[in-house]
């Protein structure tokens, strides 16, 4: 059954082949006349864009070639250029897409992450199947920005940048669009862009806010010139803790493909040494002016130190490729793995169990044992100004005043910010007789590990 899904499968691919090698022949050129090897397509070069302008890409292109400021001198500008793009997420899908309908020459493709369900909201160049395979997601969003534009060419890098690839990547490129969610291949981005002498199109975006700015172009900052060191690495958030709306991060990638247009053709005001904040909650969009270029910046600076790439994980006390940071502050006897939490519920003692998320996640789901919710924010209340704090002591003090000290747990989506409330929890309650312990892992661990119908987000 199997072989025959196989072979049918191989019989589409061939006919669309077929169709594709067809609509190349029938192809004439409007401004140029081709030669053998330009139309006769046995190679997936023939087919690429040449910069040259056909009679099939004036008519695809016809919205934008009437435009006075594109016209044919931009259109083959575009075909001539090839950019890179780091990150094939909730920014790079939208950039990537719009720059293959545009008609740009070359995109690279680069992101070492496979595709996942929760990619689907935002990330709008996979699809479900995509996410069921796994498929790497530089895979995914090349299949569809060929399925846009046969005549452009997509390198796909399923790699994770490092310093030991990133300056031979990005010096095959023209344009960088940075769409990545993480400090440390920010750095490193910058720096490979500064060294090679290539402009960053930079985006972010976070809830329902994004923002967006193009460094080391026409002498504007770099990204060390504002930020010369990393933030500590527990204030950084990303989408996968904080959230975020799918449109807003898709207008930050959309900006990014029209800044990179405009810098492949040399029109408009590109947005270098200048920050563009949108809100989306308030509809409002900002334009800031950022800080110049630092003459002692370590990079772009007039004596800098940094001539080479460096290790930017260390740099960043935070991997570039970990999107859940794991925190580990407790002795082992303050935790409680998912299972041995399991084991202690079937044996029906008492005990209370402290989920310290936000309510609205503990609307999505929670742990049928859940005995309290006090949400991190609450930690951070001076002491006794928690009316949340207030009624668990109540509760604790009242339910431990047997012989045997009361089991208390601590429950979070990961099991890190459950590791902090137990630390909290301990010295709150230090004279009364109760055992503290967080779940490892989380409800992550729990659903893994005790319950794969529990669902995660
Ligand atoms: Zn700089």
């Amino acid at each position: 059954m199997a072989d025959v899904e196989d072979l049918l499968s191989q019989l589409q691919e061939k006919d669309s082949e077929i169709q594709r090698l067809r609509e190349l022949l029938s192809r004439r050129p409007a401004c140029v006349e081709p030669n053998d090897d330009e139309i006769a397509g046995h190679s997936s070069e023939a087919a690429e864009s040449d910069g040259r302008l056909y009679k099939d890409d004036i008519a695809r292109y016809s919205r934008q070639l009437i435009l006075p400021e594109i016209g044919v001198k931009g259109q083959e500008a575009l075909g001539r250029t090839s950019v890179l793009i780091v990150g094939c997420g909730g920014l790079g899908c939208p950039a990537a897409i719009y720059l293959a309908g545009a008609g740009v020459g070359r995109l690279g493709l680069l992101d070492h992450d496979a595709v996942e369900l929760n990619n689907l909201h935002r990330q709008i160049l996979h699809g479900e199947a995509d996410a069921e395979m796994n498929t790497p997601k530089a895979v995914s969003a090349a299949r569809s920005c060929k399925k846009l534009n046969v005549r452009m060419t997509c390198d796909v890098h399923c790699m994770m940048l490092s310093s030991r690839n990133a300056l031979d990547i990005v010096c095959q490129y023209d344009i960088v669009v940075d769409a990545t969610d993480n400090v440390a291949t920010r750095y490193l981005l910058n720096d490979a862009c500064v060294l090679s002498g290539r402009p960053l199109v930079s985006g972010g975006a976070l809830r329902f806010e994004g923002q967006l700015t193009i460094y080391n172009y026409q002498g504007s900052p770099c990204y060390r010139c504002l930020y010369p060191l990393p933030p500590p690495a527990q204030m950084v958030t990303n989408c996968s803790d904080a959230g975020v709306l799918g449109p807003v991060v898709g207008v930050i990638g959309s900006l990014q493909a029209v800044e990179v247009i405009k810098i492949a053709t040399g029109i408009g005001r590109p947005f270098a040494g200048r920050l563009v904040l949108y809100d989306g909650l308030d509809g409002m969009f900002r334009c800031v002016k950022i800080r110049g270029k630092q003459q002692n910046c370590a990079v772009c600076g007039d004596s800098p130190t940094i001539t080479n790439l460096i290790d930017y994980e260390s740099f960043c006390g935070a991997s570039a490729g970990d999107k859940c940071r794991s925190l580990n502050v407790l002795h082992p006897s303050e935790r409680i793995s998912a299972s041995e939490y399991a084991a202690f519920v079937k044996s029906g003692k008492a005990h209370f169990l402290v989920d310290v998320r936000v309510p609205a996640e503990l609307e999505i789901t929670k742990l049928a044992t859940t005995t309290h919710n006090v949400p991190m924010d609450e930690f951070t209340k001076p002491e006794g100004c928690s009316s949340l704090l207030n009624v668990l002591g109540e509760d604790v003090r009242e339910r431990s005043s047997g012989d045997e000290p009361l089991p208390l747990f601590v429950v979070c989506r990961r099991g890190n910010d459950s590791q902090l409330a137990v630390q909290k929890l301990r010295s709150l309650f230090f004279d009364v007789p109760v055992v503290i312990q967080d779940v490892v892992g989380g409800l992550t661990a729990w659903s893994n590990d005790v319950d794969t119908n529990f669902p995660i987000y």
